[in-house]
C-alpha cells in the first residue's frame, strides 16, 4: 500500500536528518509519496506565513507528518511553530519512548520507559494576568476531558505495544481538586484495562526514583508541565536529547519528530546525527502499520551501532550523516 505523507524539511540541521531518515525509509522499500512543505522563516519569506494554510491542509488530509527541527527567535519576531501547529491541530498527547541504544554509553542501560505527556492545557494554557502590582496569578487548567482522553491514549498504547503497567504522576496530595481530577480521571479509566497494572507517584518522588530505579518505570502520564520536565530528566537518563524520538498525535493526525533542535552550530555540515529523527520515522512506521520495515530499519540502526565502526561524531565518531545512513542502508 503506497502512503501519502506530510514532510517539513526544517531548517538547520533538519533537511539533513530528514534526507538521510527518508533515504533509509525508502530503501526498506515502504512506498511514500511525500508532500513537502516548508514552515518558520522558510515560509515567512516564500509565503509570509511561518504556519502556512498548505501545510495545515495537507497534515490534515494525510493525517501522518514527519518533521525536522523548526528554529524560534528568541526574544523577538514570531512565535513557536512547533507549539502552532500542537495547538492547530489538537495534538492532544505527546509521546516519547526512551530507551538505550546499543554500544551508546549512557548512565542507565537497562531503562525502556514511555513518556505520555498531555499535551494543551495545565500551566500552559497561558492564562496568567496581573493581579495588582507586584502579584502575578498563572492558572492551571485541568478538565476531565482532556484526562480521561489522556488517560486512554496511555491504556490504549501499553495495549498495543505489549507494555505491562501504567504510572500516573501527580501532586494531588496538594493541589486535590485539580492533580485530584486528573488522578481520578486515570483510575477511572485503569478499570477499563484491567490486563494492565495501574499505579501512582507523587512527582517529587518520581524523580527521585527515576535516577535511583528507573527500571521500575513502564509507561508513565502526566499533565503538561511535570511531562515537559520530566520527559527530558528521562532522555538525560540514556544519553541526552540528541537520540530520542518523538511524536505529536491527536484525533486529526500525528506529527513525528525528534526531541532536539535545529542544532545551528552545526548546520549545513552533513554531520548531524540521524539517529533521533530515524528513531521518529520507526514510530510513525508503526503508526501507519509499516510494523516489520519499522523492525528491519530498528534492528540495521542497532546493529550498526553494536559495531561501533560508523558512528556520527556526537557520538564519538567520524561518519558524516550521509555515511551513516548508508552503513543503515547496507544492514537492511
Ligand atoms: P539543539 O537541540 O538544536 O542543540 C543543542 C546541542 O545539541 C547543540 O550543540 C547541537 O549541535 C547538538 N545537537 C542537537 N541535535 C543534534 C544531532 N542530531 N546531531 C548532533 N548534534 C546535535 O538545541 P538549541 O541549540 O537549544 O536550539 C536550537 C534551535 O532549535 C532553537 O531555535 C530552538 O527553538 C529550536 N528547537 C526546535 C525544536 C523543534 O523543532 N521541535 C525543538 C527544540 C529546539
Amino acid at each position: 500500500m503506497k502512503h501519502t505523507i506530510t514532510l517539513i524539511p526544517g531548517d538547520g540541521i533538519g533537511p539533513e536528518v530528514t534526507s538521510a531518515t527518508v533515504r533509509i525509509i525508502e530503501a526498506a522499500g515502504v512506498e511514500i509519496e511525500w508532500e513537502t512543505h516548508y514552515a518558520g522563516a522558510q515560509a515567512l519569506a516564500k509565503f509570509g506565513d511561518t504556519l502556512p494554510k498548505e501545510l495545515l491542509d495537507s497534515i490534515k488530509r494525510n493525517r501522518v507528518a514527519l518533521k525536522g527541527p523548526i528554529t524560534t527567535p528568541v526574544g523577538k519576531g514570531f512565535t513557536s511553530v512547533n507549539v502552532g501547529l500542537r495547538k492547530a491541530l489538537d495534538l492532544y498527547a505527546n509521546l516519547r519512548p526512551v530507551k538505550a541504544l546499543p554500544n551508546v554509553p549512557c548512565r542507565y542501560p537497562e531503562v525502556d520507559l514511555v513518556v505520555v505527556r498531555e499535551n494543551t492545557e495545565d500551566l500552559y494554557s497561558g492564562l496568567e494576568h496581573v493581579v495588582v502590582p507586584g502579584v502575578v496569578e498563572s492558572l492551571k487548567i485541568i478538565t476531565e476531558k482532556a484526562s480521561l482522553r489522556i488517560a486512554r491514549f496511555a491504556f490504549e498504547y501499553a495495549r498495543r505495544e505489549g507494555r505491562r503497567k501504567v504510572t500516573a504522576v501527580h501532586k494531588a496530595n496538594i493541589m486535590k481538586l485539580s492533580d485530584g481530577l486528573f488522578l481520578d480521571c486515570f483510575h477511572r479509566v485503569a478499570a477499563e484495562y484491567p490486563e494492565i497494572e495501574a499505579d501512582d507517584k507523587i512527582v517529587d518522588n518520581a524523580c527521585m526514583q527515576l535516577v535511583m530505579r528507573p527500571e521500575q518505570f513502564d509507561v508513565l502520564l502526566l499533565e503538561n508541565l511535570y511531562g515537559d520536565i520530566i520527559s527530558d530528566l528521562a532522555a538525560g537518563l540514556i544519553g541526552g536529547l540528541g537520540l530520542v524520538p518523538g511524536a505529536n498525535i491527536g484525533e486529526q493526525g500525528a506529527v513525528f519528530e525528534a526531541v532536539h533542535g535545529s542544532a545551528p552550530d552545526i548546520a549545513g555540515r552533513g554531520i548531524a546525527n540521524p539517529t533521533a529523527l530515524l528513531q521518529s520515522g520507526i514510530l510513525m512506521l508503526r503508526y501507519i502499520d509499516e510494523r516489520e520495515a519499522a523492525d528491519r530499519i530498528q534492528n540495521a540502526l542497532f546493529e550498526v551501532l553494536r559495531e561501533g565502526k560508523v558512528r556520527t561524531r556526537d557520538i564519538g565518531g567520524t561518519a558524516s550523516t550521509a555515511e551513516f545512513a548508508d552503513a543503515i542502508i547496507a544492514k537492511l
